[in-house]
């Protein structure tokens, strides 16, 4: 009788490859995955992990001014990138070594090349043609860059961690996650830096008091900001590049980082000759199982554009894995998703802004705090802290939590599994605070905010 090779062929290791491939393997189904480049993908090698690490780094840039009004006194150091680089470069080196090694111990066949769908059950990868029962795509995505003249000056997210020189003087391009936290991480370790953005509020689709008050922070923490404007064209300079704004205005810069979306990573992958239906993003679309137009091709993570988030590709391959292989009775719920922006402050946030509320529930309650977190009352700093909380008026739920300060993303995660629980304002109030943290507050708001 006809056997296929393997019962699953996973293309791409990055966080949703991986786990998909490892679950699988763990119920007994034969595994292969197929993977070009580093293994972990965009969030070990070019994303969340050595960003994070820089974001640390950062900190410490602002860390050591403040560190003075505590009475450490000291010249402020000074930053050796070249250490920096190699250190995360070990770091993300050792994590390639586990991933490798979970793909051993999970009895993975792992392909160290690109692999190309030729047909509904066929993978060519290193020469070979491999059969599959089943083939999940989950190759991620790729940083898109305008075309504009110069874009081969540009950056992107993929090149900024091994950038040889340290850029003094940065321009960021657009007002999304990655541009926002790379212009607070370059000012923190030193740069100069401007972030340009198309539109007059930066982190479109977060809540809007979160949008304005992170960019004051921002801007107090040394990002200089061009809005409702963008870059048309970029030059090279002998001492630099010429960036031209629309509006007119010349900027002479080390580097321009381009962070201006990324884009799933379907091209050349065979994935039209096979059938599989794109989306005009060029997604591959699936249904509620993760199943493409081929009912035998699967995808999952960045490539279907829902959230391009590493938890939700994890939960999404650990969904797919229990309905293929497993009792099938999980499904992929995409309601309170909480995240973070690694900004300078963070941001953190959970479930819905105030204006997706009130369009969802009508009438809302809505509280707010600001203040100057006690670290701050020595350290100098004027950096303040926001809370926000969003209430359905009629069942008393939280159905929004937004803050922006220090660990915003440590504080959130906490209070999501609360509010995916359906945490009601009243249970909030029942809670008692931790004293003196800045979380506490999240209990203690009493008076709602004027409409
Ligand atoms: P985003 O989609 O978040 O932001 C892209 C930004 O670029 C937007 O501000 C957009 O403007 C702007 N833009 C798009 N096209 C152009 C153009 N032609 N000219 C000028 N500006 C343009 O993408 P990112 O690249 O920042 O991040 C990709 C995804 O990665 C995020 O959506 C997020 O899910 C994930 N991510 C998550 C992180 C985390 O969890 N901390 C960290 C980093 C990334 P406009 O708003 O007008 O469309």
């Amino acid at each position: 009788m006809f056997q296929y090779q393997y019962d699953l062929f996973v293309i791409g290791a990055g966080s949703g490859g991986v786990r998909a491939s490892r679950m699988a393997a763990a119920t007994g189904a034969r595994v292969a995955v197929a993977e070009g480049s580093a293994m972990g993908g965009t969030c070990v090698n070019l994303g969340c992990i050595p960003k994070k690490l820089y974001a640390y780094a950062a900190e410490y840039g602002h860390g050591f001014e403040e560190a003075q009004g505590f009475g450490w006194q000291s010249e402020r150091p000074a930053l050796d990138w070249g250490k920096l680089k190699s250190n995360r470069a070990n770091e993300i080196g050792r994590l390639n070594g586990i991933y490798d090694g979970l793909m051993d111990g999970a009895k993975v066949s792992v392909y160290r090349d690109f692999a190309r769908i030729k047909d509904a059950h066929t993978v060519s990868v290193g020469g070979q043609d491999i059969s599959a029962e089943r083939i999940l795509v989950a190759v991620g995505g790729w940083p898109y860059v305008p075309q504009i003249p110069g874009r081969e000056l540009a950056i992107t997210s993929n090149e900024i961690f091994d950038l040889a020189t340290f850029p003094q003087r940065l321009a960021v391009v657009g007002g999304g996650y990655i541009a926002s936290e790379f212009a607070s991480i370059f000012a923190g370790l030193g740069s100069q830096v401007v972030q340009i953005y198309r539109k007059e509020k930066l982190l479109r689709g977060f809540d809007d008091d979160i949008r304005g008050f992170v960019t004051n922070e921002m801007a107090k923490a040394g990002v200089e900001f061009r809005f409702n404007n963008n870059v048309t064209a970029i030059e090279q300079t002998p001492n630099g590049l010429l960036l031209q704004l629309e509006d007119g205005e010349q900027l002479e810069v080390d580097q321009v980082l381009f962070a201006t979306g990324r884009v799933p990573r379907t091209h050349d992958l065979g994935l039209v000759e096979a059938g599989v239906e794109l989306d005009r993003h060029g997604a591959i679309v699936v249904n509620d199982h993760f199943q493409s137009s081929v009912p035998s091709i699967y995808a999952l993570g960045d490539v279907i554009n829902r959230f391009q988030l590493t938890p939700v590709a994890l939960a999404e391959a650990m969904t797919l894995v229990n309905q293929l292989f497993g009792d099938g009775s999980r499904t992929m719920d995409y309601e309170y998703i909480p995240t973070a922006v690694f900004t300078h402050p963070n941001i953190g946030t959970v479930g819905l802004t105030e204006a997706e509320a009130r369009d969802k529930y009508g009438e809302v309650i809505v509280f707010k705090s600001e203040f100057r977190a006690l670290k701050h009352t020595l350290s100098g700093s004027q950096e303040r802290t926001f809370m926000k909380l969003v209430v359905d008026k009629a069942s008393d739920r939280v159905v929004g939590l937004h803050m922006v300060g220090a660990e915003a993303g440590e504080i959130t995660q906490g209070f999501a599994v609360a509010m995916k629980a359906g945490a009601t304002k009243a249970a909030f109030d029942a809670t008692i605070g931790i004293h003196p943290t800045a979380a506490e507050e999240f209990v203690t708001m009493r008076t709602p905010a004027k409409a």
